[in-house]
């Protein structure tokens, strides 16, 4: 069969419904679809979902025109070896040109497994998509540690990207999907790994990709008790805790608050940047936020020429003054 259109990988979200990744890749993916003769989008949804009509009308109206749904008991939950097997399986039965993929860590999972099974290459965490020359798919990354952007173009099909949430803008259309309930034999997929128990990570912040308000600190707050400071800030405004790269290697926030190229692609109305330099792998990540504060002690730290508003200071005096503003503010 020839290959045809966009397959969509949709993962969960943490209530069972759909991430959030897969509403922006079908946006994405409509806009590319007319660059190759309208083909069809396809979302493979694995495991159990909360409500299948909702879930396939929602999808349908993001642009999907197909949803395959693979369920059975053993897919209740995430499982690594079951999902990825029925998702190649399923993009051998329907071969598309194009494969997306949200780079969750699920994600990441099942695209790095379907590329060595179907033997194509695959780019992660793309910025960019497009339609190039021959409608090869244009898959856009930061490369050399970001300092340059690379234009990619994958020879062999599918052609697999990944790409992390909040790189594209999610919007609905006048749009409906049908539904194509299939089956894959799990008893015949090889598994390894058994699930015992699955528990929920809580990190005591809220959810960097929906906070309206971020605080995020860098290798400057991560000294005397600077981080300390970082999330009395977020406490008061009601907002999340992020970081760089540098204070995930010093141990001051988790790998799920990193913010930038290998962490998390965030868009909340305010994003609040305290001592970090601003370098290109962290600004890739705040790219598609509302406004940016920086709070930095060299007045020609690079965060500078990307923030709305810069305050040039020591952040163990501008923070604790901010904080005694707010609770004048009450
Ligand atoms: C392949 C690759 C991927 C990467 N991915 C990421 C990524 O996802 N996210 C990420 O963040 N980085 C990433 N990096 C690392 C990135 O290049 C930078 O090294 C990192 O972002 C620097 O973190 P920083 O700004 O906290 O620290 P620094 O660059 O050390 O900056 C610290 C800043 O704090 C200021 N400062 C110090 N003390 C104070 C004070 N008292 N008051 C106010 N300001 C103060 C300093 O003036 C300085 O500007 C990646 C690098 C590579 C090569």
């Amino acid at each position: 069969m020839e290959p045809n259109g966009i397959l969509i990988y949709a993962q969960k979200d943490s209530e069972c419904g759909i991430h959030p990744v897969v509403f922006e890749l079908l946006t994405k993916a409509r806009e590319l679809k007319q660059k190759i003769w309208n083909q069809k989008i396809a979302v493979c949804l694995i495991g159990e979902r909360k409500n299948y009509d909702e879930t396939i009308s929602e999808l349908g109206s993001y642009g999907a025109d197909e949803v395959i749904i693979v369920n059975d008991d053993r897919l209740k939950e995430y499982n690594k070896e079951y999902y990825s097997e029925i998702f190649v399986q399923i993009a051998r039965k329907y071969p598309p040109r194009i494969i997306l993929i949200g780079a969750t860590i699920e994600g990441k999972e099942v695209a790095a497994y379907t590329s060595t099974k179907l033997e194509t290459g695959l780019t992660a965490d793309c910025s960019n998509l497009d339609i190039g020359e021959n409608y090869i798919l244009l898959s856009t990354r930061p490369t050399f540690g970001g300092h340059l952007t690379a234009d990619i173009l994958c020879k062999t099909f599918p052609q697999m990207a990944t790409v992390q949430q909040n790189m594209f803008k999610a919007e609905k259309t006048e749009h409906s999907a049908n539904a194509i309930f299939d089956w894959i034999d799990t008893d015949k997929i090889e598994k390894k790994i058994e699930v015992i128990k699955t528990i929920k990570k809580t990190i005591g912040t809220k959810d960097l990709t929906t906070a309206e308000i971020i605080v995020s600190g860098g290798s400057g707050a991560c000294r005397d008790n600077g981080f300390a400071l970082i999330y009395e800030l977020a406490c008061k405004l009601k907002g999340a805790v992020a970081g760089s790269r540098s204070a995930f290697e010093k141990g001051y926030i988790t790998k799920s608050q990193q913010v930038g190229q290998t962490g998390k692609a965030v868009s909340p109305k305010v994003y609040i940047a305290v001592g970090i330099s601003g370098a290109n792998q962290h600004l890739t990540g705040i790219k598609n936020s509302g406004k940016i504060i920086a709070v930095n002690k060299d007045k020609n730290a690079p965060i500078f020429k990307y923030a709305d508003i810069g305050i040039v200071g020591d952040l163990f005096k501008v923070i604790p003054e901010l904080i005694n503003e707010i609770d004048k503010e009450g």
